[in-house]
């Protein structure tokens, strides 16, 4: 099994190296892919350090060499680089995308991100590798390999939602960030950045999507023990083009800026949907005690507690019932 692996990670590395070359040593990855890369403002540095590449715009580009190369048809679809028609021929899973290498844990290409160049509404915008014996994607954080050794020096993590926010928040000086990757996040995604930091600094997109996933994906990080805080961006923006838009040092001064802790930010977002209706407004008492109360540290509950207690105007000798209550509940 582990020789397997090793077969199929010699695969997707040699992927990795096709699609680079595709994009500098060709006329079309130079006038398409590296030109996107350009036009979106990455820089060299960042284009050669996370190994972007492109994948022709050909059915069989990629299949057709590697098989030249003597790479095994079984490994090629095991892997997800190439897609098996009815009549057992293979082609490319990716054509005339930017390719988006994903690192394991020590640096191997266990996987890609493709993203499409055309705005037609009905292409998929990513299309990632499909799980296989090497890529497992709960347990994957894109970038995690290059912001590791940050992750460790800042004490902090953090956690964005696209392939493009990784490489630009990185590009701008801010090297200790990760991005989930077109999954909500997951334990065990958690618990791997818990190796590095007890601290994770959650930057999603500013629209509706974004401030529903990280409600929902949040308390699950509180389980685990780790503080979690919350930097949200004006609407319509994601953290890349937030930091195209005003550059890094001004990226840099918002979030130290925006950052909220995760409860008080919940609170806030939850009061103004509750508006004045009373109701809603002890609803929403009951679901902020209810994330204080996953938070394994009762001295850090005890402090949320008042906190929370003074956002809420309500007394904290009742926030605190409420927690008990629900501790008596659990137990
Ligand atoms: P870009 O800036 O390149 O337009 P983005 O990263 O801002 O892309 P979002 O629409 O915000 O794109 O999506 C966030 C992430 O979700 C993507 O980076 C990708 O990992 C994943 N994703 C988006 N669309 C798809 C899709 N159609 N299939 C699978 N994953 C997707
Ligand atoms: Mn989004
Ligand atoms: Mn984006
Ligand atoms: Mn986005």
């Amino acid at each position: 099994a582990e020789n397997h692996r090793e077969s199929m990670l010699l695969v997707t590395n040699y992927a990795a190296k096709f699609f680079q070359e595709t994009m500098w040593d060709t006329a079309e990855g130079k006038n398409i892919g590296l030109s996107y890369f350009k036009e979106r403002g990455f820089t060299t540095e960042i284009i050669k350090k996370f190994e972007l590449g492109y994948s022709p715009d050909h059915w069989e580009a990629f299949t057709g060499t590697a098989i030249n190369k003597k790479y095994k048809p079984e490994l090629l679809e095991e892997t997800g680089l190439s897609i098996k028609r009815d009549n057992g021929t293979l082609y490319d899973r990716w054509r005339g995308r930017v390719m988006f290498p994903i690192h394991g844990f020590t640096g191997r290409v266990i996987a890609f991100g493709g993203r499409t160049l055309k705005t037609d509404k009905n292409v998929p915008k990513y299309v990632n590798s499909p799980e296989s014996e090497i890529y497992h994607k709960s347990n994957v954080l894109y970038g995690l390999f290059f912001a590791k050794k940050a992750i460790r020096d800042e004490d902090n993590c953090y956690l964005v939602e696209g392939y493009a926010d990784v490489l630009s928040v990185h590009q701008a000086g801010i090297e200790n960030v990760v991005a989930s990757s077109g999954t909500s996040l997951t334990v065990e995604q958690i618990r791997l950045i818990g190796r590095f930091t007890k601290n994770i600094t959650i930057l999603y997109d500013g629209d509706a999507a974004g401030i529903k996933a990280s409600l929902r994906g949040l308390d699950l990080i509180l389980e685990e023990g780790l503080n979690v805080k919350v930097v949200l961006f004006p609407d319509g923006h994601d953290p890349d083009s937030y930091v195209r838009q005003v550059g890094s040092s001004a990226f840099k001064t918002y979030i130290d800026q925006n950052r909220k802790d995760f409860i008080l930010y919940k609170t806030s977002i939850l009061l103004k949907e509750a508006g004045n209706d009373p109701i809603q407004r002890a609803n929403v008492i009951r679901e902020i005690v209810e994330s204080i109360a996953r938070i394994p540290d009762s001295i850090k509950q005890s402090v949320f507690v008042r906190e929370c207690s003074q956002q809420l105007q309500i007394d904290e000798r009742i926030l605190l019932s409420e927690l008990n209550k629900m501790r008596l509940a659990k137990s």
